[in-house]
């Protein structure tokens, strides 16, 4: 007997009608298939009535292919994409080579597979436009379904339907029930029963105006079915109470939404009360932790991905993942951390064992075997081989780590019950990976697909695939609570009210899409078998799963998510039009849940305090913890860090060079971490050569070379024609030496890496060498200059004032001298300027205008009787600087922005082919430089503060900061630092 029975929505597998069906199997004497849909329908019928086979359609399908003998390996839809992936890789001449396009495109070509099917057609019915697709999925029918007989979800349909049925099923019938519609693939199997004689009863729900259910009815009389008229009765409108309420964000709807909960729940039980997700990827995670915050308890188990535990991270993400390369030790700093991780080791043991590992690449024996036999494992895997044989070497790799034994031991000693609970999960994890590597080889054999070959990313997505379904119950369900529903399961409820988040456009409709290449208007011209998919049917389905509300709940809150911008509302789902007028605007908002009176724990409190200080309100009675942390905060803010008069006397130094003045000129914050508390950066993988390696190669390259040439005190004149031939071969001989200094300190560069810099820095000192013969030892008009000193170290006393004389150091990189004045000279890796209003006045550069200063000293006291002597013939008086300049390697030959020059060099065919863009100044004589640019008062400032105010407020901030982590600067203190010496 083929029947449809109508029924109340809340009738559907009620205990009375389970009963019936039971009784009748009893009558029959055999079972009777009881088709639910979904899991959350199969769990709550299997608890109302023992005894029967609840099913799926699915299970239908593989009762079919187990009778007729059908030997098959189930593959999910997510697997198929991965196979047909496979299928494309092995075909290069046809598909692209990136891997990841041809992810993208394997994907497209599985899913418009996969929907063809899902229509219930064959590649006969193929779409003109898709025969370019046509000899992969042949491909893939014959190779992975006729051959490996790899059956995805609609090929197992497919097959069932399709095969001759000569033997008794043993079957006294089918019920189904809480179903609005079917499939094409669910017609097909009902269709399949309906031609083998079997009784099928199907339930249908009364749901006035419901479109769907209509269309069920009738394309089920086409197969034959009768209804029940005895069962048709009056429908009863039950009028619900509605409220809609709108919330800034996703959080405070889920707050708002528990709030009034709680409140309800103190004269409702909460049986009665129940949650409707219209977005459950979106919302189930976040309401799930906000009723535990807010103590409420919800009828869901506590699960844990097996995926997101530590352990498969190390499998999956720091091993199988990993490209193989493990060439030094940052290239395995991921598998040895999650290794180490995973052995629980108190923090301190684990952090010395890293910080080991990081600094010298030192492990101690036990963890470096299990760490080179992961590494051994990555790297010896085959690129392409069978599953089995990947699986196999996956599987002895897991039983041989020492993990399970690690973790027992801890076990045993370990008091810290939280600690002990993630002990278990992780070898929860670790047994559901090798149950699972296990299971998949079994089946393999079973099917005799020992000889499957696949690639090994594809062969790893394949086992992702399967572990990323997998969890683990960290929690049973509660007895009491609130339920969870989506649309598809809300028939369960039995309670007075019902709460539906997510109620906004887009999530609700949800606007349904064919798969892969597949478009609306395909569906025209092809003989789709049952219930085409269009956009219609889909949109019949949603105003049902609306329209079921009403009947099931007396109360019904509908909440959206509308932002926090009036200006662009975010809009609510196109059912709550009704209810436009009376739509409670931002009810759910940070806001009004602040503003509560009543708090629900002391940590609701405390937040509803900490609300209204942080909104600027004047909050008597502060709990004692959050008085301190206002405080603190606004310390904090003020960036204000000062030593007390203790340490700043231990501080104090009448001695310092020049460059630590320059930073704490720069920042007083970094120069107290790393000159004074000399906090490390912290180690990491070098990409870029690192600064002060390049400098100090560059400083002793110069000074070598011009020793070797014997030029050092020497005049320009004393370059000969022999020199300019041999000079460039000695430069690149002491290259080659100093460089090799430079490569045993950057081990982390791979050898590509550092030939290429290498070459860069090559081109750059020969471009060096030809600025300097051009700027002085071929130079017509400064024959008479000395390269008088390089590397010279010196020092000068500074009367701040009466009572304070400080000493500055520092070391000249060159000084040129003729009998008329001298010149400064600082060399640079990378670019430099000088600028004396913006740089020079507040600090920042001091360099070049205090070693003017000193050299200026140096020679009016004597200094350099006896050199100087060596030097001229005559001894020139009052010597005075002609000026002072940067050279950058970058551009060796400028002479503008980044020097400094006595106005009378300022001329057409200057000796010092000084650019009208140098600073120009009337005199460089010392105390009148330092009088106009206020030195002595600024560097007074600068002493005094670095022995005490080490306060956030840097003049410049760099971006490539090693402290930025630790450093709460803001934008705003930023900005004031960069234009205070404007
Ligand atoms: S980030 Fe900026 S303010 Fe902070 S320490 Fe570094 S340079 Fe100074």
């Amino acid at each position: 007997m083929l029947v449809v029975k109508y029924s109340d929505l809340k009738d559907v597998a009620k205990t009375d009608r389970l009963t019936k069906s039971f009784q009748r199997q009893k009558e029959v004497g055999k079972p009777i298939y009881y088709i639910l849909p979904s899991n959350k329908w199969l769990q709550a019928a299997r608890k109302r009535k023992a005894g029967m086979a609840f099913k799926t359609f699915d299970d239908l399908a593989d009762l079919l292919l187990k009778k007729a003998n059908i030997k098959y390996f189930p593959v999910s839809e997510s697997e198929r994409t991965i196979f047909f992936q496979e299928l494309m890789s092995n075909d290069k001449n046809r598909f692209l080579n990136n891997p990841q396009e041809l992810r993208h495109k394997a994907k497209a070509i599985a899913e418009t597979y996969g929907q063809l099917k899902r229509i219930g057609l064959t590649l006969e019915n193929l779409p003109t436009q898709f025969r370019q697709m046509e000899p992969i999925f042949r491909e893939y029918e014959t190779e992975w379904v006729k051959k490996k007989r790899l059956l995805d979800p609609e090929h197992r349909i497919h097959e069932a339907v399709s095969l001759p049925m000569n033997q008794e099923l043993n079957l006294g019938g089918i019920v189904i029930d809480g179903y609005l519609d079917f499939s094409t693939l669910q017609y097909m199997v009902i269709a399949y029963f309906v031609s083998l004689g079997i009784d099928i009863t199907v339930y249908l729900p009364r749901i006035q105006g419901a479109e769907i259910v209509e269309g069920t009815e009738k394309q089920l009389k086409k197969l034959g079915f009768t209804v029940d008229k005895e069962e048709i009765r009056q429908i009863m409108i039950t009028k619900s109470n509605v409220e809609v309420k709108s919330a800034t964000t996703m959080e405070e709807e889920i707050y708002g939404v528990l709030h009034e909960i709680s409140e309800k729940s103190q004269v409702t039980p909460l049986t009665d009360i129940g949650i409707v997700l219209a977005d459950e990827s979106g919302y189930q995670e976040k309401l799930i932790k906000a009723a535990e915050k807010k103590q409420i308890p919800l009828k869901v188990p506590v699960k844990k991905k097996v995926k997101d535990t530590q352990f498969i991270q190390f499998i999956y993400k720091s091993l199988l993942k990993h490209n193989g390369r493990f060439i030094n030790r940052w290239d395995t700093l991921d598998l040895v951390d999650t290794m180490l991780r995973l052995h629980f080791y108190k923090s301190i043991n684990y952090m010395n064992k890293k910080k080991n590992y990081i600094e010298i690449g030192f492990l101690p024996e036990d963890e470096k075997k299990q760490v080179e036999a992961f590494i051994n494992f990555r790297k010896t895997i085959p690129k392409k081989t069978s599953v089995i044989t990947y699986l196999s070497s996956l599987k002895e790799l897991l039983v041989n780590s020492d993990f399970t034994c690690s973790w027992k031991k801890q076990i045993l000693e370990e008091k810290n019950t939280e600690k002990l609970l993630q002990i278990r999960l992780e070898w929860k994890a670790y047994d559901y990976l090798v149950m699972l590597v296990t299971r998949k080889i079994e089946m393999l054999k079973q099917q005799g697909l020992e000889d499957l070959q696949v690639h090994y990313h594809i062969f790893v997505d394949w086992l992702y695939e399967g572990i990323q379904g997998g969890s683990i119950f960290v929690e049973r369900t509660p007895v009491t609570g609130i339920q969870l529903y989506s649309f598809r399961d809300v028939g369960l409820f039995e309670g007075k009210s019902l709460y539906v988040l997510g109620m906004n456009e887009g999530t609700f409709p949800k606007g349904h899409k064919l798969s892969g290449y597949f478009q609306e208007s395909d569906l025209k011209n092809l003989p789709v078998p049952y219930a085409s998919p269009t956009k219609k049917l889909f949109r019949q389905k949603d105003d049902t799963f609306f329209k079921q509300l009403f009947e099931l709940a007396d109360e019904l809150s509908f909440s959206y998510v509308v932002g926090v911008d009036p200006h662009n509302p975010i809009l609510p789902s196109g059912y709550l039009e009704a209810w436009k007028d009376q739509i409670q605007d931002r009810k759910y908002s940070a806001a009004n849940r602040y503003t509560e009176k009543v708090s629900d724990s002391q940590n609701d409190y405390e937040e509803k305090m900490a609300y209204h200080v942080g909104v600027g309100k004047l909050v008597h009675h502060l709990p004692e913890s959050l008085e301190r942390m206002v405080a603190k905060l606004s310390e904090l803010e003020g960036g204000i860090e000062k030593v007390s008069p203790y340490w700043e006397e231990r501080l104090k130094r009448d001695k310092l060079s020049v460059t630590m003045l320059e930073s704490y000129a720069m920042c007083p914050f970094k120069y107290a971490l790393e000159r004074i508390l000399k906090i490390k950066e912290p180690v990491e993988k070098q990409t870029i050569l690192d600064f002060r390696d390049v400098g100090s190669m560059l400083h002793d390259i110069i000074e070598k070379f011009y020793k070797q040439l014997n030029l050092i005190g020497k005049p320009f004149s004393a370059f000969t024609e022999e020199m300019k031939e041999t000079a460039e071969t000695f430069l690149l001989d002491i290259f080659e030496e100093e460089w090799s200094i430079v490569e045993a300190n950057h081990l982390d560069f791979s050898k590509l890496q550092l030939s290429i810099e290498k070459e860069e820095w090559l081109k750059k000192l020969k471009k060096w060498w030809l600025a300097e013969r051009h700027h002085f030892w071929e130079n017509k008009q400064l024959q008479s200059m000395h390269l008088f000193r390089l590397e010279e170290a010196v020092e000068l006393d500074i009367k701040l004032d009466d009572d304070t004389t400080i000493t500055m150091s520092g070391k000249v990189d060159r000084v040129d001298i003729d009998d008329h004045g001298f010149v400064i000279y600082d060399y640079k890796s990378g670019f430099a300027s000088l600028n004396f209003m913006k740089e020079v006045r507040p600090g920042l550069k001091l360099q070049l205008p205090l070693y003017l200063v000193a050299m200026e000293k140096r020679l009016a006291n004597g200094h350099y009787q006896i050199d100087l002597t060596e030097c001229f013939e005559s001894l020139p008086e009052n010597l005075t600087a002609h000026g002072a300049s940067y050279i950058s390697l970058r551009e060796p030959l400028k002479r503008a922005g980044n020097s400094v020059w006595r106005e009378e060099h300022f001329r057409k065919n200057s000796p010092f082919s000084v650019n009208s863009y140098a600073t120009k100044e009337e005199t460089l004589e010392a105390e009148a430089l330092l009088a106009k640019y206020e030195l002595k008062q600024r560097i007074k400032e600068l002493w005094q503060g670095s022995s005490h105010d080490f306060s956030v407020r840097p003049l410049k901030c760099i971006s490539s900061c090693a402290y930025r982590p630790v450093c709460r600067v803001t934008q705003d203190q930023i900005e004031e630092g960069e234009g205070e010496f404007k």
